[in-house]
C-alpha cells in the first residue's frame, strides 16, 4: 500500500467515506469492507447504476431481500441490503456537486 498520497477525506460516517486523491484523480468510495476506487466519470456511473439498480440482480434469501452485484471476479459477489444503497447514494449524493466540477476541470484539461 502507498501512503504517499494527498488523501482528502470528503465524507465519512460510521459504516464508510468517501475520499479523493488529487494525484490519481480517484475517488476512493470505502463502505463496510468493500472499496471502490473510482475516477469522477466512472463516480457518476456508478451512482446511476445503483439509484437505478442497474446491473443490480434481486437476491432473496433466507435473511431477507437483499440486492445481488456482479463483480469482475467469477465467483465473487457483492450482497448489499436496499437500506446499505441507500446509505451510499446519500454519501454520494453529498459531494455530487464537488464530483461535477472535477469532472468540468478534467474535461477541460484533457
Ligand atoms: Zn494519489
Amino acid at each position: 500500500m502507498e501512503n504517499s498520497h494527498d488523501f482528502n477525506t470528503l465524507t465519512e460516517n460510521e459504516n464508510g467515506y468517501i475520499g479523493y486523491c488529487p494525484c490519481c484523480r480517484k475517488y476512493n468510495l470505502a463502505y463496510k469492507n468493500s472499496l471502490f476506487i473510482l475516477n469522477e466519470f466512472e463516480f457518476g456511473a456508478f451512482q446511476e447504476m445503483l439509484e437505478n439498480r442497474v446491473g443490480i440482480l434481486d437476491f432473496w434469501t433466507s435473511h431477507g431481500k437483499e440486492f445481488m452485484m456482479r463483480t469482475p471476479l467469477k465467483n465473487y459477489y457483492i450482497l448489499w441490503k436496499e437500506s446499505e444503497i441507500d446509505e451510499v447514494l446519500e454519501m454520494m449524493e453529498e459531494i455530487a456537486l464537488l464530483v461535477e466540477a472535477h469532472r468540468v476541470v478534467n474535461i477541460n484539461k484533457n
